[in-house]
């Protein structure tokens, strides 16, 4: 008796294991139809307008959860041998602002710079004018975002090891009403953007000769943490 209850139970587990099985399948197989109709086709980019028109898109793609730019796998081999990104992001080291998600750009279309209250510095200098003037990016956007650690470590003066030295260089941006943490650290990582941009071109002839040119746009951007999606500053 005991024998065929155990018999019983284990046929009983056995189809219920196999139609999970067989459920599960019919899933995957749905979403690899979906992936495949919504592949992402990449438009051509020839100028630095098209690029920020390919950013508001893909970021509105990701705001309506439709990303289309996410065969990793198919991109790592479509860019094994080069890469021509049309833009390169300068980006804080926030680890909830991923450019190539936020954007739905995946690999091999930009190039990303991090580093925490998106600032400038020598460094960042050489990779953006290799990004532009070597392999023809064709904008630089410095994306700042609201209740940024970093700005708010200018704002409260914070000091430790060579984090200190990053902050200082955020705070002549400091702007707004103190009386107002909220809105001061909002107006500050804005401004810090604009301040970024200007010692952009203030610091690197190669980037400035190429806006001249109107070879390469430079624009500021702000990225929401609430909502997922990025402004675009004048
Ligand atoms: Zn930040």
């Amino acid at each position: 008796m005991k024998n065929l209850k155990s018999y019983i139970l284990l046929l009983v587990l056995s189809v219920m294991l196999t139609s999970c099985g067989q459920k599960k399948a019919e899933t995957d197989n749905s979403h690899s139809n979906d992936s495949k109709e919504k592949k992402h086709e990449h438009v051509v980019i020839n100028t630095p307008d098209d690029a920020v028109n390919e950013l508001k898109n893909g970021n509105k793609r990701f705001v309506d959860g439709k990303l289309e730019n996410t065969d990793y796998k198919e991109q790592v081999q479509a860019t094994k041998e080069d890469q021509h990104p049309h833009s390169v992001i300068l980006s804080c080291l926030d680890s909830r602002v991923p450019p190539e998600i936020v954007f739905d750009q995946g690999f091999g279309n930009i190039f990303v710079a991090r580093v925490a209250g998106n600032i400038e510095d020598d460094n960042i200098l050489g990779s953006l004018e290799f990004a532009t003037k070597i392999k023809g990016s064709k904008l630089i956007v410095v994306l700042g975002h609201n209740k940024c650690g970093a700005v708010k470590g200018a704002v409260d003066n914070a000091e430790l090891g060579n984090l200190t030295q990053l902050v200082n260089q955020i705070k002549p941006a400091i702007t707004g009403d103190k009386s107002n943490p909220d809105k001061l650290l909002d107006e500050t990582s804005r401004k810090n953007v604009k301040l970024t941009i200007e010692n952009i071109l203030k610091h690197s002839d190669v980037i400035s000769g190429l806006v001249k040119e109107g070879k390469v746009k430079i624009v500021g951007a702000y990225y929401d943490l609430n909502t997922g999606r990025v402004e675009f500053m004048n």
